[in-house]
């Protein structure tokens, strides 16, 4: 197990990739705290069967104010954080002629600016311990663009500045921070999707098929583990070969 005896805070892990990554953490020995803005239907269940190294934090991502307080009690609570994987996200699509200042805003804010926030206070602490692994949920559409994502993909290009800014902060204390590109990944933000476009996206993926939340978890356990210890800084696109 190679997350034996570290604990890690992960956001969104109510469902999609943030679950996976959440269920991959813990069958790899760590202990998890869990955020999301609602409690997923069945987490009694799940820290039943995690038996006690599940954790969770309600906490809604885009009131900025009061995130700082609730991340700082779970990391005193927690005794400190070995690994933050900033991964909740939302989507308010629209053309940007015809997308409001305010949605714009959301998305910004719940995407880039309380990944900032979590990485100031859990890196904060990292640094002093002189050891810690950040993962950022950027995006392939944060690296080429895409029509009718303005605001998502703004967030996503940010977090990559973010990652690659605080990776050079970090790194003296040993402390890493990545970011993980998906591409084309089944959960529910792309269950809504037309048929037509969903086709059109798979025409474009080399591997012929969507990603799973189980493949991005992978990747991020790979760079929240020792295995990655000489990696930072980087963006590691798990796109089927979307872009290369
Ligand atoms: P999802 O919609 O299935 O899950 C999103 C998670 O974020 C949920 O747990 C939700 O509770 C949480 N969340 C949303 N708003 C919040 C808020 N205000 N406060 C607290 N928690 C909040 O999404 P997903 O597909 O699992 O995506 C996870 C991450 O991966 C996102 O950052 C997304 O942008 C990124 N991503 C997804 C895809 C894809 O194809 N699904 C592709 C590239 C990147």
């Amino acid at each position: 197990m190679v997350l034996e005896n570290k604990k890690a805070l992960v956001t969104g892990a109510s469902r999609g990739i943030g679950r996976a990554i959440t269920d991959l953490f813990l069958a790899e020995g760590a202990e998890v705290w869990g955020l999301s803005a609602g409690e997923p239907e069945d987490l009694v269940a799940r820290i039943g069967g995690a038996g006690g190294r599940l954790h969770w934090l309600r906490a809604d991502l885009s009131d900025l104010g009061a995130l700082e307080g609730i991340i700082g009690e779970a990391l005193k609570e927690a005794g400190g954080f070995d690994i933050l994987v900033n991964n909740a996200g939302i989507t308010k699509d629209n053309l940007v002629f015809r997308m409001t200042l305010d949605d714009f805003r959301k998305v910004l804010d719940v995407n880039l600016s309380a990944a900032f926030a979590l990485s100031r206070v859990v890196g904060r602490d990292m640094i002093r311990r002189r050891s810690g692994s950040i993962i950022n949920m950027s995006s392939v559409v944060g690296i080429h663009g895409n029509g009718g994502q303005a605001n998502y993909a703004a967030s996503k290009a940010g977090l990559i500045g973010l990652t690659k800014s605080l990776a050079r902060e970090t790194a003296s204390r040993n402390v890493r921070v990545n970011a993980v590109a998906p591409g084309f990944v089944g959960t529910d933000m792309t269950a809504g999707l037309p048929d037509k476009v969903k086709e059109t996206m798979l025409e474009q993926i080399p591997l012929k098929r969507m990603g799973t939340p189980g493949d991005i978890a992978a990747a991020v356990l790979f760079l929240a583990s020792d295995a990655s210890a000489y990696i930072t800084g980087q963006v590691l696109a798990v796109d089927g070969g979307m872009f290369m």
